[in-house]
């Protein structure tokens, strides 16, 4: 008799997960470009290692991107994937085609319309702060379809110390003021996610679809950042890659400030 053995599906974050920013990890000559800057210069790499492991996951399962990045960025992603894509922290799930996935785009309409007004005064509030304290740095609501998703903060001098203040300075008092809403920092990436919008809210979503498509299936999450934790329960197994931020937290260390 002969048993079939279920698919593995590996979930799995992008940046500082699957490859690095040069700024993070110094290119060296076994680098390859992974992403590009929106000027299409190269921001990110593989190294050799990450690319054996990448080519090793590839093999046997079947890898689904779960990342912040918008559509958009997405696309300036060079690693090629084949099967669905949870993007824009979960607002968003594009199909084998690289198309929206209309039930899911249903379903986030209804979730993030009201949240809409808040995102936009966030980052009202946000951008007031960085003016009155001459902060090189910028932010503003993701939108994808028209819909805002979430509002995003970054130094142009990668001074997370900065963004950590207005996290708690600015982001602090409209949390309290608005539960649901939350706010993550993992390095110089200051991000406010409304109600609803959450890579595991997604990929709830997506493994019902799986699993009526293929019954079981044997599942894995990949991902560096707290913000990766939620999906990541979701599934069989986790794995984090060393000195990134749930990496540090596995081995008991505090967080660094700038660790990725
Ligand atoms: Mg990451």
């Amino acid at each position: 008799m002969t048993t079939t053995r279920p698919p593995v599906f590996v979930f799995s974050d992008l940046d500082d997960t699957l490859f690095s920013s040069a700024r993070k990890r110094a290119p060296g000559p076994d680098s390859q470009p992974a992403a590009l800057l929106r000027n299409g210069d190269v921001v990110s790499y593989t190294n050799g290692p990450q690319r054996a492991f990448l080519d090793w996951l590839m093999r046997d399962a079947r890898l689904v991107p779960v990342t912040a990045r918008s559509i958009e960025a997405f696309r300036r992603v060079l690693l090629s994937f084949s099967g669905p894509a949870i993007v824009s922290f979960g607002g968003v799930l594009l199909d084998d085609t690289g198309r929206e996935d209309a039930e899911w785009a249903a379903h986030m309409a209804k979730v993030l319309g009201p949240s809409a007004l808040l995102l936009q005064e966030a980052c009202t509030l946000l951008q007031a702060a960085i003016d009155a304290r001459g902060l090189n740095a910028w932010t503003r609501v993701v939108h994808e379809g028209g819909l805002a998703q979430y509002v995003v903060a970054k130094h142009r001098e990668h001074d997370a110390g900065a963004l950590t203040q207005l996290d708690t300075e600015v982001l602090g008092p409209l949390l309290a003021a608005h539960p649901g809403f939350r706010s993550h920092q993992n390095a110089n990436n200051l991000a406010l996610l409304p109600p609803g919008l959450d890579k595991s809210a997604a990929l709830t979503f997506l493994l019902s679809r799986l699993r009526a498509a293929h019954g079981e299936i044997v599942t894995i999450g990949f991902g560096d950042s707290y913000s990766d934790a939620d999906f990541m329960a979701l599934c069989d197994y986790g794995m984090t890659p060393r000195g990134t931020q749930l990496g540090h937290r596995l081995a008991g260390q505090k967080e660094r400030a700038h660790a990725g």
